[in-house]
């Protein structure tokens, strides 16, 4: 098979976060080689994933064992250990593995990992902080920020947009945000237009600039 259609990934570290996401791979028919230092979690994982490994990530003989080089997906799900995730992901892009996700858990450490190469650099505790803070805060029901600066929020139909048609709100002008789908009652759902009519209880997903999707949430 060649490099760019496999559905094959190797993920490093089988804590939390990478168990985690080895597992919902799997279910998702992806061919999982999951490798860990740790003899018992690789027992752990050995009977839900396709291959596990017990290897340290930062012996290059032992990632070359595993031909390492051949994935074209890797993820480095080290977390606390900095020095090791550092170490790993620097072998991988030596390795030349074309698409190599880490974990970091600071904004520093994620600096480091893209310095030394990582093509995506994720930070769960700290973007999933930032999310439950938004939803705590304010109105919202759930919210993503898609990039910085750029954000998706969940939230109840406020007032001024109920009996009304979408169109002649003019809730982009007036809000700076898009309401891209809404959910009646009991429903799906569904894309909206500018004739969507919001009613009492719908719950609307908006999308725009961070700090308008904010205020939007706030508005009754
Ligand atoms: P989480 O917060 O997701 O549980 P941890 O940092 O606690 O993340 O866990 C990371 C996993 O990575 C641990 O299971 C640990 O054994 C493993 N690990 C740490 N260093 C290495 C290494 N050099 N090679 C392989 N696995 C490692």
């Amino acid at each position: 098979r060649s490099k760019t259609d496999d559905k094959r990934v190797l993920v490093i570290g089988l804590g939390r976060f990478g168990s985690s996401l080895a597992l919902e791979l799997v279910a998702h028919d992806w061919e999982v080689l999951g490798m860990d230092s740790s003899p018992r979690l690789v027992q752990t994982y050995a009977d839900s994933l396709t291959h596990t490994v017990v290897a340290d990530a930062t012996d290059e003989e032992a990632l070359r064992q595993v031909d390492a080089q051949d994935f074209n997906r890797a993820v480095v799900a080290i977390g606390t250990h900095l020095e090791e995730s550092i170490l790993a992901t620097s072998l991988l892009v030596d390795m030349g593995v074309p698409h190599i996700w880490a974990k970091a858990i600071s904004r520093r450490h994620g600096r480091i990992l893209q310095q030394v190469g990582a093509h995506h650099v994720v930070l769960p505790e700290h973007d999933m902080g930032e999310r439950v803070a938004h939803l705590l805060s304010g109105r919202m029901l759930d919210y993503v920020e898609i990039e910085e600066g750029f954000a998706l929020g969940k939230t109840r139909a406020p007032n001024a947009l109920i009996g009304r048609r979408l169109g002649d709100t003019r809730v982009r002008a007036r809000y700076g945000i898009t309401v891209v789908s809404i959910k009646r009652h009991g429903e799906e759902f569904t894309y909206a237009t500018e004739d969507t009519v919001p009613q009492k209880g719908d719950v609307i997903v908006v999308a725009g600039r961070t700090s308008h999707v904010e205020r939007f949430a706030e508005v009754t």
